[in-house]
């Protein structure tokens, strides 16, 4: 696709030129108002930085217009053309764009000027899950919570295999929560649309890497499942299951796929994890059978009681932070 166009990519063309990084200045707009003139950085109040990523900074925004609140991402052309990442931002916006889901970060569009692209999300105003598990004592969450988020998950992650998507980076700093602490799937930079071959590319963070993509192996989806098993260990134990290993020792134990499930863990959940984290992938337990797993059913039964209780501690602990910072 070229820079001029206003509606973004056609997900199945991963060569689509979503944005030209170096030609084409003028600003873009992409989103269901197509009538309206194209977006620049004038239609936004921009606010306080909400983090810095590897290749750019996040700002709250609101649009002027709407008053809506957004979460602007400000990437800069040289850096991308640098780092040799363009192909895996265009590759980012294009799936991301027409991804609609609850639990997946929606987002808007882009415009860029010479300097800078510009990417309009969603806010997640509780940010990322890995700062909320940092805030907690044994950086870990009551299972109630846990569950919650597995079923959140595993909804998006149904919702993106339907549509050819693999995601390949599951982990807690890509999964974002809103204020009523839903869970967003996000940084799709190194999903793949899948078409019926496997793949091979060696991606995501080794603490979450399935055994077949450490081995050098074709994956498919079922490696984003895995690391869901992975995911509902870390937040109920505190740390990944094969955490505090490196090189090849973590990935001869990745391998091994023994993992040892501490005595905290409750019966439920820890059938759940088993279910999951199994080395042949297609013995893992699919998507719609973990949303329906008893123990998911049993956590979810209790989040009218749990999740406001637990949204009222993040509310405390931020405050706190934000009055010690002052
Ligand atoms: P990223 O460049 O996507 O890694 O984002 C950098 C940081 O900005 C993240 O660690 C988040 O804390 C924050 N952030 C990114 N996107 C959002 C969003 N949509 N809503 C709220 N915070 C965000």
């Amino acid at each position: 696709m070229s820079g001029k166009e206003n509606t973004a990519p056609v997900i199945d063309d991963q060569k689509a030129e979503v944005i030209s990084l170096t030609e084409d200045s003028r600003p873009q707009r992409v989103d269901q108002a197509r009538e309206e003139s194209c977006w620049s950085l004038d239609d936004f109040d921009v606010g306080r930085p909400l983090g810095k990523g590897k290749f750019g900074n996040v700002f709250i925004s609101r649009e002027k217009k709407t008053k809506r609140i957004i979460a602007l991402k400000v990437l800069f052309k040289t850096q991308l053309l640098q780092l040799g990442v363009s192909h895996q931002l265009k590759r980012e916006i294009e799936i991301q764009y027409h991804l609609r889901h609850p639990n997946i970060l929606t987002l808007y569009g882009y415009f860029h000027d010479d300097k800078r692209v510009f990417v309009i999300l969603d806010y997640a105003s509780r940010g990322e899950l890995f700062n909320v598990l940092q805030s907690q004592p044994g950086h870990k969450v009551n299972e109630v919570i846990a569950g919650r988020f597995v079923r959140q998950l595993a909804n998006a992650l149904h919702y993106c295999h339907s549509k050819g998507v693999i995601h390949r980076d599951i982990k807690p700093e890509n999964l974002l929560l809103d204020s009523k602490l839903n869970l967003k799937l996000a940084d799709f930079g190194w999903s793949v649309v899948a078409d019926h071959s496997k793949r091979h590319t060696l991606c995501g963070t080794m603490d979450y890497l399935a055994p077949e993509m450490v081995s050098n192996q074709p994956h498919d989806f079922n490696v984003d499942i895995w690391a869901i098993g992975i995911l509902l260990f870390e937040m109920l134990v505190g740390y990944a299951p094969f955490a505090n290993q490196t090189g090849d020792k973590l990935i001869a134990r990745i391998k091994e796929c023994k993992i040892y499930i501490p005595s905290v863990v409750t019966d439920g959940a820890a059938s759940l994890i088993n279910a999951i984290i199994k080395k042949e992938p297609q013995e893992r337990l699919p998507l719609v059978d973990i949303m329906a797993h008893p123990w998911i059913k049993e956590m979810k039964q209790r989040e009218d009681i749990e999740v406001p209780l637990f949204i009222s501690t993040l509310t405390k602990s931020s405050r706190n932070n934000s009055t010690a910072n002052q």
